[in-house]
């Protein structure tokens, strides 16, 4: 369930912050404002930035393993299983009939 984040403007027009707090509840149940756990006056709503996990999207494996390779590149001691040796670029026949250079 999202975390969804209230203030609790102490006097409302002095501006002063009582309490800043968070409520888990289900998504889309988060009303507009809740009753101030230090005061009990009605807090406002905040809206914040979804704090999404990171740690699983491919985009940030992809960094992860481009800022890891930068320092100490990955060691390769023999072709991976299943391609094709290197050199060898194409299996058409008639490619073979095409100049090569000297
Ligand atoms: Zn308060």
């Amino acid at each position: 369930m999202p975390l969804y984040a209230y203030r609790c403007v102490a006097g409302g027009s002095a501006g002063l912050i009582c309490a800043d707090f968070e409520v888990q509840l289900a998504m889309g149940s988060a009303p507009s404002s809740l009753p101030c756990p230090a005061c009990g006056a009605p807090a406002r709503r905040r809206f914040t930035a979804p704090n999404l996990s990171r740690a699983s999207s491919t985009a940030y494996r992809l960094i992860e393993s481009t800022q890891r390779s930068a320092s100490e590149p990955a060691v390769v001691r023999s072709p991976v299983p299943g391609t094709r040796p290197a050199g060898n670029m194409t299996t058409n026949p008639l490619h073979r009939k095409l100049p090569r250079p000297d």
